[in-house]
């Protein structure tokens, strides 16, 4: 049966991490995989998490399965959290997923048995993941421009350019903020753009919303995810709770669905929780029931998001000891863009070559195209990859 199999090709984001586990050298840096660590270079469980997980311990009275949809409960505190007051949440709904990855594959998967031939356009470059999860789903993937890789920030005129030629066959693929792995956020004006052309066009929004309140902040970074979302007939939305609330091993996410009517919305759910019914069946309950009981609770709440402002404030600051590190490296300004980016990452323009003499020289380990995980470095580290990046990539 199997052994005409050959083994499956390195992941090239864990396979880094390893490489940077086995390294001997003590002075190393691992920028590449993508997860928040705090000063101490520790991913930390929230205090609020463990706080909700108190609780859980003291009240849960089942572990009886909950339902194909997840947790109703999850589901609509969620909605919430992305839409705010607007008004497109009467005819939206949600199906809890196996993170957002879950819910970026069971979305594709609809898209599929709704429209064999519909082609989803991202971004270049986009998240190492989407393509395969949408290609394993069947569905056709192009890519709009994106990055200016001048710049370093996002060519808005271009990526116009191309979404002005698409149509009712077509799936656009946003990040909702804290783009991955650029750092390059599209502006306020752009989304305008996009959802002035769905309108016009046909074409329908998925927005995958990884970082919620990693960029500027939680209400700041569904600003344009929730213009779009008033003005456009349809969108589908993936969701994560893996960044802004730690709980990245408990598969915690979101697939939203949002079309003319509720009945529609509704309707295109059940065949998502059929997908689901034939694949794992129904999502893993804890990380949801922990993010329920935070955001059910007001206090709990407050007390999370002020976490969630710790973790961005500290990324924000890594950010700017860089740039300055840079400036005084290099003396020159070619790194400032590190600070106008959001999130985790960046994508930093270092080559092939250049990745290769940061790992085999310096021992910091990012990305194959550059990208640097932000999140993962501790200001007491800024100064030695200073030394190493102006020392491999100053001209
Ligand atoms: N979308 C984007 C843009 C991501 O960066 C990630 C994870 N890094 C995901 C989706 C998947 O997240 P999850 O852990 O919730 O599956």
């Amino acid at each position: 049966m199997f052994s005409h199999l050959i083994p499956a090709a390195k992941d090239p984001i864990l396979s880094q991490s390893l490489a940077c586990l086995q390294d001997a050298r003590t002075n190393k840096l691992d920028l590449g995989v993508g997860v928040y660590r705090n000063e101490q270079g520790v991913t930390p469980v929230l205090q609020s998490v463990k706080r909700a997980e108190e609780r859980l311990l003291n009240t849960q009275e089942s572990k009886g399965y909950v339902g194909l949809a997840g947790c109703e409960r999850f589901n609509n505190a969620m909605i919430e959290l992305l839409l705010g007051e607007n008004s497109s949440r009467s005819r939206a709904v949600a199906v809890q997923t196996p993170g957002a990855s879950g819910a970026l594959r069971l979305l594709a998967d609809v898209i599929v048995m709704a429209n064999p031939s519909a082609k989803i356009w991202m971004s270049d470059l986009s998240y190492a993941n989407h393509a395969p999860i949408m290609k394993t789903a069947g569905v056709e993937v192009a890519y709009y421009p994106y990055f200016d890789p001048q710049t370093k920030m996002v060519n808005e005129t271009a990526m116009l350019a191309t979404l002005s030629t698409l149509g009712k066959n077509d799936v656009v693929l946003l990040h909702g903020c804290c783009h991955n792995p650029t750092g390059a956020d599209l502006s306020y004006r752009a989304w305008q753009s996009i959802t002035e052309m769905a309108n016009a066009q046909g074409f329908l929004p998925f927005i995958d919303m990884a970082y919620q309140g990693f960029g500027d902040g939680m209400e700041e970074d569904a600003a344009g995810f929730r213009y779009l979302a008033e003005r456009v007939p349809a969108y589908l939305v993936a969701s994560s709770c893996s960044k802004n609330f730690g709980l990245y091993r408990e598969r915690t996410g979101l697939a939203v669905i949002a079309s003319d009517t509720l009945q529609q919305s509704e309707c295109i759910k059940s065949r998502i929780m059929e997908c689901a019914r034939s694949s794992y069946t129904m999502p893993p309950d804890h990380g949801a029931a922990i993010v329920r009981t935070i955001l059910e609770d007001q206090a709990l709440k407050e007390f999370w998001l002020t976490e969630v402002t710790q973790m961005r404030q500290r990324i924000q600051g890594v950010r700017s000891s860089l740039v300055d590190a840079m400036k005084i490296q290099t003396g020159t300004h070619q790194f400032d863009f590190i600070a106008q980016h959001k999130g985790m990452f960046s994508v930093i323009g270092a080559s092939a070559d250049q990745v290769t003499r940061l790992r085999e020289q310096f021992g910091v380990y990012l990305v194959d195209g550059g990208r640097i995980n932000l999140a993962g470095l501790k200001e007491s580290d800024v100064p030695f990859l200073a030394g190493a990046l102006s020392e491999v990539m100053a001209p």
